[in-house]
């Protein structure tokens, strides 16, 4: 039968709940476990798909197809598990469903309540989640901080569950600040006893803290929170701020948390496997002169719009033993000749143009593109950065500047003919909702003689796509005449997912989003091939 590990946070938010619950995960797993993990979202939205980068980040998507998240990124690459639809849970999916229900006559005229319609539609979210990923471990994070008022329909599921499974298949993991004075240089805990205290209030008693501090955690402190919070002394474990959030989990460790976890949870003895942690932390720990990577966008300095993006770069850096330094591009200030603007891009090594939607700041990303071709500077195209450098190409070989994405003519200006990327109905998996979007994985199969396949060494591959258009294949003879390799097409389809420039030292572009699959101790051969033309 699965256990499961609730993650709560109290005092405020953005303590890294996620890393927290990614972290635990990745320790149970090192130590032979089967993880899968669900983030419940206490928002009203029915999934991320939908909301701004500019507020929410980055959307992460799964194989299946979900839209999640960017919690369930860190899930992905810290516990190296495909997640699905199953892992993103929000309080609107929630409500869409029962009121769904409702409105068929499945409650026969009953009156649907919060308590217990909602909550124990929460609690089958859960354990179907558990149930169908055959997991033996399930972390589930609960966003949002204790004492939220959106947060108490989850917190009230997660207590019953508890009740229902009893304390050796449960286990309350609450992440709590120790801020600091600086008046009195000290750390203070009353914050974290008053969230305890919350969270007690409500019926659920953690049965660990996890006390996050930019300053170091003393044994007095720890002492303080268990004998206010009623925990005992070794269950509170100090987690101070790192410099990588890949050393989370060796930090954890010092303190015995998986053993202490499966003390609690009584899974038997087992021991989690390093190996693979300590390695990626001695390549951080040693990473030397750094390589600047220029990402030219829309959500200038937002690193949670592009979070995947950067934690690829991150890791195929440290795998090369560099720093990354990022530049960020306005692609707008681009387009205005904005002197600075153009001097950073100038100094970069690489040029990045990340995924993207809508006409807005289109034409500075081709002028970045066109400028990293005529200079030879290594250039990665990722969904949208794929199609702009397909423009850039096509506009100059074939001497046309009207060539252009259905997307990008708003207003019905461009005749037909020069759609280079165009709308094609029905690309998608299931005609339905949101069915316009080609979402989740797809296969794709890489020509052999191509830059590509150097880096994947591998014919078949599957990468993850959400996106609407695709390349126009009228296009494919006469671009391949001049230059441009389609290294990768998807099979069934013929679609276009990968082009690459030929007499050039690395020019890719690819429609899926390879980002998604980036690990800690693997990097994605797309990020590391672009790091290492880079560095040259
Ligand atoms: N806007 C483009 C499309 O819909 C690219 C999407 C993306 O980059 N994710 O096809």
């Amino acid at each position: 039968m699965c256990k499961y590990i609730f993650v709560t946070g109290g005092v405020c938010s953005s303590l890294g709940k996620g890393i927290a619950s990614a972290s635990i995960g990745a320790l149970l797993k090192s130590a032979g476990l089967k993880v899968f993990t669900q983030k419940l979202d206490p928002y009203l939205n029915i999934d991320p798909g939908t909301m701004s980068p500019f507020q929410h980040g980055e959307v992460f998507v799964t194989d299946d197809g979900g839209e999640t998240d960017l919690d369930l990124g860190h899930y992905e690459r810290f516990i190296d598990t495909s997640l699905s639809k199953l892992s993103s849970v929000t309080t609107g999916k929630i409500y869409d469903e029962v009121l769904d229900k409702e409105r068929r006559g499945g409650f026969l005229g009953g009156t649907i309540q919060i308590i217990p319609h909602i909550t124990n539609t929460i609690q089958e979210k859960i354990t179907k989640a558990a149930e169908k990923s055959e997991c033996d471990i399930m972390v589930v994070e609960i966003g949002g901080t204790v004492g939220d008022i959106e947060g108490l329909p989850f917190l009230e599921a997660i207590r019953q569950l508890r009740h229902k499974l009893g304390p050796e298949n449960t286990c309350f993991v609450h992440l709590t600040l120790l801020p600091y004075l600086e008046g009195s240089k000290e750390l203070k805990t009353k914050p974290t006893q008053a969230s305890v205290r919350e969270l007690r209030s409500i019926g659920i008693q953690p049965d660990f803290i996890l006390t996050r501090a930019d300053h170091p955690i003393k044994k007095e402190h720890i002492k303080k929170i268990a004998l206010f919070c009623d925990v005992n002394e070794e269950y509170v474990i100090p987690a101070e701020t790192v410099d990588s959030i890949y050393e989370v989990p060796l930090r954890y460790q010092k303190h015995n948390i998986t053993e202490l976890i499966a003390g609690k949870l009584k899974l038997g003895k087992i021991k989690p496997n390093l190996k693979e942690w300590e390695e990626v932390n001695k390549k951080i720990k040693s990473k030397k002169n750094s390589v600047k990577i220029a990402l030219v966008g829309k959500y200038t300095g937002l690193d949670d719009a592009y979070l995947s993006v950067l934690e690829s770069l991150e890791i195929a850096c440290y795998h090369a033993g560099k720093t990354l330094e990022l530049l960020w591009i306005s692609s707008e200030k681009l387009e205005e000749k904005d002197k600075q603007t153009w001097e950073d891009l100038k100094k970069a090594d690489g040029i990045i143009v990340p995924g993207g939607f809508g006409v807005r700041g289109i034409e500075g990303k081709i002028m970045a593109a066109k400028y990293a071709r005529e200079n030879k500077i290594p250039y990665l195209g990722l969904c949208l950065g794929m199609q702009i450098m397909t423009i850039e190409f096509a506009r100059e070989a074939l001497n046309n500047n009207k060539i252009t994405s259905e997307e990008f003519d708003e207003e019905g200006k461009t005749d037909k003919e020069n759609y280079i990327i165009h709308f094609l109905p029905g690309q998608c998996k299931d005609g339905k909702k949101g069915g316009t979007l080609r979402l989740g994985s797809y296969p794709c199969k890489i020509a052999k003689d191509s830059k590509t396949y150097s880096l994947y060494k591998i014919t078949n591959i599957d990468e993850r796509h959400r996106h609407r258009y695709e390349f126009n294949n009228e296009y494919l003879n006469k671009l391949e005449e001049k230059g441009l390799v389609f290294s990768g097409i998807n099979p069934k389809r013929k679609l276009i997912e990968i082009v690459e420039i030929k007499d050039h030292p690395f020019m890719i572009g690819c429609q899926f989003h390879p980002e998604f699959k980036s690990r800690p101790n693997k990097p994605h051969p797309l990020f590391k091939g672009f790091i290492e033309a880079s560095i040259k």
